[in-house]
């Protein structure tokens, strides 16, 4: 990216004169940081699942071990494997939502049947250990893409099935409602009463890599990318993605989308 020129001068020096820029190096130094901390992120989630898989595999090798032992070891490999698959297919993802422009003339999108599939999702992820309630009013519509959507939506809902101790409450709704500004649009909110988010925490947490608690994240299989997909989809489809949250009390996830255009709709 081209720094900003914050002013030009000609300066006589001698029999020459000489042009001189002056420029903003502020943003691209930015950008350069941003771009040594991803990389860095990157390769330090990747080299602790590789690390502890490596160490299995030799004590595999070079050990004695009994049926039982190896199947363990073999499940615990697995582990490690399926988290650095999860991360590739984030950061692809990722990637891709990054690259391409916004999805305002897409394909028209039948949002009560994807909420309603991702809160199956959750309940399925849950196994009983919460009380999850769904309220998906039915015909809702939106445009854009059907793929992307659906990693928007199951991603808040999957995070408040991780974030929630057990007997924990869950809300999902998708109504249709109004956007700050008072329009009428498409909500889709997952409410939940787990462990919350600090206030400090919550302007950060669509950045790549942000968890609040690390460890926390990784046990449940996070990848810390998750929301910053989200925010992505999001204001590709020209939405709006609102967190509120609490420590100890828990958090609230509103994505607002926007109503299907009447010549979307006949174009469906
Ligand atoms: P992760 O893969 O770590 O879940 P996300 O980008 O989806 O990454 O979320 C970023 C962080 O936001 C999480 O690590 C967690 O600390 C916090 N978070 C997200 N959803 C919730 C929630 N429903 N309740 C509490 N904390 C949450």
């Amino acid at each position: 990216t081209a720094a900003k020129i914050l002013s030009v001068q000609i300066v006589s020096y001698g029999d020459h004169q000489m042009l001189v820029l002056t420029r903003d190096v502020t943003q691209m130094e930015k950008l350069e940081r941003m771009r040594r901390d991803f990389i860095a992120n990157v390769s330090h989630e990747l080299k602790t699942p590789l690390t502890v898989l490596t160490g299995f595999l030799e004590t595999f090798r070079d050990l004695p071990l009994s049926p039982e032992q190896q199947h363990e070891y073999l499940n615990l490999m697995h582990t490690q494997a399926s988290r650095m698959q999860n991360l590739v297919e984030d950061l692809l993802t990722l990637s891709a939502l990054e690259s391409a422009g916004t999805h305002k003339d897409g394909e028209a999108v039948d949002l009560s049947g994807l909420a309603q599939r991702c809160a199956d999702e959750g309940i399925q992820l849950s196994a009983g250990k919460h009380d999850i309630s769904v309220h998906v009013e039915p015909g809702l519509k939106t445009q854009g893409n059907q793929a992307e959507l659906h990693s928007a939506l199951s991603n808040i809902v999957t995070n408040a099935v991780r974030y929630t101790p057990e007997a924990g409450k869950i809300e999902i709704r998708l109504v249709r409602g109004q956007n700050d500004l008072g329009q009428p649009c498409n909500v889709f909110t997952v409410k939940d009463n787990g462990i919350g988010i600090a206030a400090e925490h919550i302007p950060r947490l669509t950045e790549r890599f942000y968890r609040v608690d690390r460890s926390r994240s990784r046990e449940s299989g996070g990848t810390g990318l998750g929301l910053a997909i989200v925010k992505h989809v999001v204001s590709r489809h020209d939405g709006e993605l609102d967190i509120q949250s609490r420590p100890n009390v828990g958090s609230t996830f509103t994505i607002c989308l926007p109503l299907l255009r009447a010549s979307a709709a006949k174009a469906a």
